[in-house]
């Protein structure tokens, strides 16, 4: 199978949430340029234990910026070696597969559990989606943290409680306004300049972009748009319905809403 992919030249892509990413070349990571990639031919580069295994590509997702990494399988001839979890250590994507066996130099396939990306894929557009909604229903809300997980995700906000708990249906269905309009997510690399132009044509500032050359920007069309490296849907009706689920206080004007996305609209 043959994948084109566009070669990073960078020694270092920015990390969501300030953390950096050393890719030195070694590891193509093809989810950043297509998230809808469930299949790719790789390399092993290195095994550690022999149980984690680094690849010269993947396009499995490790847990990071927010977002639970990918399973699946890697594939060796007929032999199947189970992917347990995907993280980054000494930043490099390893995989950690469910029995020793794979060696340096090994061509493997390797294969997604596709319903578990779809549903982060969708999740996490979802959570671009409703923080846009926040932001711009309420004049000082600061969002402080977001996270997305299989089944839910949450944000973390500061802001007039009394305001938030009287506005939080009317931003709920700004949210799912933006779902039913089906717009473009695009997701690319751009050049810092380009990334920032892009931020202030959206009135957002562009000091909050993270440092390096090249940043990857992901825009729900004239909705929102925010440097990410996470995996995101093509179209926000690929989402599904929003659904805020519930108002937790975590402090003094510190609220965590947790949200889902349904299958349909029923
Ligand atoms: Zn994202």
């Amino acid at each position: 199978m043959l994948i084109s992919f566009m070669p990073l030249n960078e020694n270092q892509m920015p990390w969501m949430g300030g953390e950096r990413w050393d890719m030195d070349g070694v590891v193509e990571p093809l989810y950043l340029y297509d998230s809808y990639l469930r299949e790719c031919e790789a390399e092993v580069q290195s095994v550690e234990d022999g149980r984690y295994v680094v690849l010269d590509r993947t396009i499995f997702h490790p847990e990071g910026g927010g977002q639970p990494w990918d399973t699946g399988e890697i594939i060796r001839g007929g032999e199947e070696f189970k992917v347990l979890y995907v993280g980054i250590f000494s930043g490099r994507i390893s995989h950690e597969v469910d029995r020793g066996g794979l060696e340096v130099g090994d061509s493997i396939r390797c294969h997604l559990d596709w319903d578990r990306r779809y549903k982060l894929m969708r999740m996490h557009t979802a959570l671009h989606i409703l923080w846009a909604a926040l932001v711009k229903s309420i004049e000082r809300l600061k969002i402080l943290s977001s996270q997305i997980a299989l089944e839910h995700g949450r944000l973390d906000v500061r802001a007039d409680r009394a305001e938030l708990i009287g506005k939080l249906s009317e931003i709920e269905e700004a949210a799912n306004r933006i779902v039913r309009e089906d717009r473009r997510v695009i997701a690319r690399i751009l050049e810092r300049e380009e990334a920032e132009r892009l931020l202030l044509s959206y009135g957002e500032n562009p000091s909050q972009l993270p440092s390096g050359e090249r940043v990857r920007m992901v825009e729900v069309v004239d909705w929102d748009v925010a440097a990410c490296l996470g995996t995101h849907v093509r179209r926000t009706g690929e989402v599904g319905r929003i659904k805020i689920l519930k108002r937790a206080s975590k402090g003094r004007n510190i609220d965590r809403i947790y949200f889902t996305t349904l299958d349909n609209y029923t």
